[in-house]
């Protein structure tokens, strides 16, 4: 085998998505971000899972992640799309039925032009300053959206609970909506801990469905298992890898394993704390990551495996992210389109 073999629990990201949905009263609905290709774990397949759990509701960032969510989940549940309505995506957004969430005037305009009878959803602009009306351009409009599909906004913090911003933007989204009849929705994973005042009607989370924070109780849903291409022994004061930035203090054996920041191992992951497992034992990552390939300091085993994980419960893809400097979902949504990916629960 040389292929990586990246494994996907759907029946962890079902049982994310319940714990999630038990956190909400009963009256709200808990949809499922599915963008990026269901943070890089497969839309379809994902999707597909949680579908048949109990989903009703589905959001995408563009049309074409739409279509392959359409595909998956049959004619059923909604697909709404972040975006909105952009240039080319008319014809797909009427041909799969998906909900466009509306951004700006402009998107109202070619909406109410080109697909007037569309199901529509509208996003507010309550502080984060990256998608949706702003205050003034929704009230201009607001006696016109009473039949949207849903009214939605973001949390430009809900991942830091202490965040003034949080309570700024509950307010702002509170003050633009307030007595109308349209489901809301304004919390992700983040907004859904933040407590019951940030539920509103529907919640979208994305991350904590696949084992990521700020979700700490969610259940890891990867395991991600590289192939040992060889082993060699090192005399002291011989280096390893690009650079020669590694240099080996004592007699030292090397495991080279086949992946790299090709397929999504970024560059920062060498040389710090990551660690490849053997089972249960850590074994530090040596030099710099190459495009294809890891180097492993493996003196402390007694015998090398022919896998090593990069990805399990010891080492989840926050901790991973911590070594390089960067957050799960870039992880997550990095991983390589190389890997052989296993389903669990298919
Ligand atoms: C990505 C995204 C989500 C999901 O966020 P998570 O932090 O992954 O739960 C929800 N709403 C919008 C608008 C998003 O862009």
């Amino acid at each position: 085998m040389t292929t990586a073999i990246l494994t996907i629990d759907l029946n962890a990201i079902v049982a994310n998505w319940r714990a999630l949905d038990a956190i909400c009263a009963s009256n709200v609905e808990t949809a499922a971000v599915v963008k990026a290709d269901g943070y890089g774990l497969g839309a379809g397949k994902v999707a597909e899972a949680l579908a048949k759990a109990g989903v009703r509701s589905f959001f995408v960032a563009m049309a074409e992640e739409g279509v392959a969510v359409r595909k998956a989940v049959g004619n059923d549940p909604a697909i709404y799309v972040f975006s909105g309505l952009m240039a080319t995506d008319a014809g797909l957004i009427h041909d799969y039925n998906l909900i466009p969430m509306l951004n700006s005037p402009a998107q109202l305009v070619k909406f109410r032009m080109g697909l007037p009878d569309n199901a529509y959803g509208i996003q507010l602009d309550t502080g984060m300053n990256r998608l949706g009306l702003e205050p003034s351009e929704f009230m201009m409009m607001r006696d016109k959206a009473e039949n949207a599909a849903q009214i939605i906004s973001h949390l430009a913090c809900a991942d830091e609970p202490e965040h003034a911003q949080n309570k700024q933007q509950l307010d702002q989204f509170n003050a633009m909506t307030n007595g109308m009849s349209v489901p809301r929705s304004l919390a992700a994973t983040g907004g859904i801990l933040l407590g019951p005042e940030y539920h509103f009607d529907l919640v979208r989370p994305g991350v904590g469905l696949y084992g990521g924070e700020p979700f700490k109780a969610g259940k890891a849903v990867v395991n991600l298992s590289l192939p040992v291409i060889q082993t060699r022994q090192l005399e002291v004061g011989e280096t390893v890898g690009y650079a020669a930035l590694w240099q080996a203090k004592r007699p030292t054996k090397i495991a080279t394993v086949a992946a790299g920041y090709a397929d999504g191992l970024i560059r920062a992951m060498g040389n710090g704390p990551a660690m490849l497992w053997a089972g249960n034992t850590p074994c530090p990552i040596v030099g710099r990551v190459s495009m294809d390939l890891i180097t492993v300091d493996v003196t402390d085993l007694n015998k090398v495996p022919d896998c090593m994980e990069i990805l399990n419960q010891h080492q989840t893809v926050d901790l991973l992210a911590q070594s390089a400097d960067t957050i799960g979902y870039e992880i997550l949504t990095s991983l390589g389109a190389r890997y052989k990916r296993a389903y669990i629960g298919d």
